[in-house]
């Protein structure tokens, strides 16, 4: 039988995470299907009981989010509304009412899948990961973080403990869409996170993250350096487009073709027209 803890703190949890075998869940959507197929037996070590892990709080210009923070208890969050309507957008998109009570922002970032929604927005908005253990805590930019689909820089007994994301500047556009094979409780087949800034129609500042085009969410710096600068035009954004065709390296899946999810991507950056003043 597999043993299961609820440590109500961080000192609780370090001493269980010593067995090589332990895995941490938080709200279990992901792990809990893993478990079903494949996972070795071991001890299963749930955050959702440790308060330090959990909840939104800004200070300055930083918004922290504890990791076992769950997906709704995000869009019930004023200060995420208020300053990072992106980051709402894609958890929005994200399952079902259902999945989103129980899953959390951590546990989508650490199940590392080119396909999790929150990751695109996290990528765009310059995010920095605080990773514990019970020695120490170290900040990794979530774009160092997942090394390839499933694989993260996480060592053996350190988990993810918060997300801080950089306040972007309030008259700032953030902008996310994903394309999945159906509208509600899909998988995206591409996703597009952008945060840009404006200067009269020109570019002053742009970031780009796309989802499900390559083995990570991919940041394209060469699309963004072409825009930066330049009016926000619809024949800017198909010369920015093609550079994004060249950038992603998608795969063909039972979800759509590699071509298909060149050629959404791209497309999905022409969108942004729409926030043209
Ligand atoms: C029906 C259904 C629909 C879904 N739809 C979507 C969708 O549209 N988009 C999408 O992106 N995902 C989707 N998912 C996947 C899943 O719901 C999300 O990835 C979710 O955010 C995972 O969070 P969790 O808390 O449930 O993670 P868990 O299942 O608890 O954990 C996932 C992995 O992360 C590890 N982990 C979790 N928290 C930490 C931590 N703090 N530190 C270290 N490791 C940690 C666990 O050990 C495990 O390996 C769906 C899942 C289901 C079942």
């Amino acid at each position: 039988m597999r043993r299961v803890h609820l440590p109500t703190s961080l000192d609780a949890l370090w001493p269980l995470l010593d067995d090589p075998q332990a895995r941490v869940m938080a709200g279990g959507t992901d792990l809990l299907v893993r478990l079903r197929a494949s996972l070795p037996a071991g001890p299963i070590c749930c955050l959702e009981r440790i308060p330090a892990l959990r909840g939104v709080s800004v200070s300055g210009r930083i918004v922290r989010i504890g990791s076992a923070t769950t997906l709704t208890e995000l869009l019930e969050s004023e200060d995420i509304a208020a300053g990072l309507p992106l980051l709402g957008a894609a958890v929005r998109q994200l399952g079902s009412p259902l999945v989103r009570n129980q899953a959390t922002l951590g546990g989508n970032i650490c199940t590392a899948s080119p396909a999790g929604d929150t990751l695109p927005a996290l990528y765009a908005l310059g995010a920095t990961l605080e990773l514990a253990s019970q020695a120490s805590t170290r900040a990794v930019p979530v774009e160092n973080f997942i090394t390839g689909p499933g694989r993260t820089v996480l060592r053996p007994g350190e988990i993810l403990a918060a997300v801080c994301v950089p306040l972007p500047d309030s008259g700032a556009i953030q902008h996310f869409e994903k394309m999945g094979r159906r509208r509600a409780l899909a998988i995206s087949v591409a996703s597009l996170a952008a945060c840009l800034e404006l200067d009269g129609g020109r570019i002053r500042r742009i970031s780009l993250a796309l989802g499900s085009v390559a083995p990570t969410v991919l940041r394209c710096r060469e699309a963004e350096e072409w825009l930066a600068g330049r009016e926000l035009t619809a024949d800017n954004l198909t010369q920015a487009a093609e550079l994004v065709q060249v950038a992603v390296h998608p795969v063909s899946d039972v979800r759509a073709t590699a071509d298909y999810r060149r050629q959404v991507a791209a497309n999905l950056l022409l969108r942004l027209e729409a926030h043209r003043p």
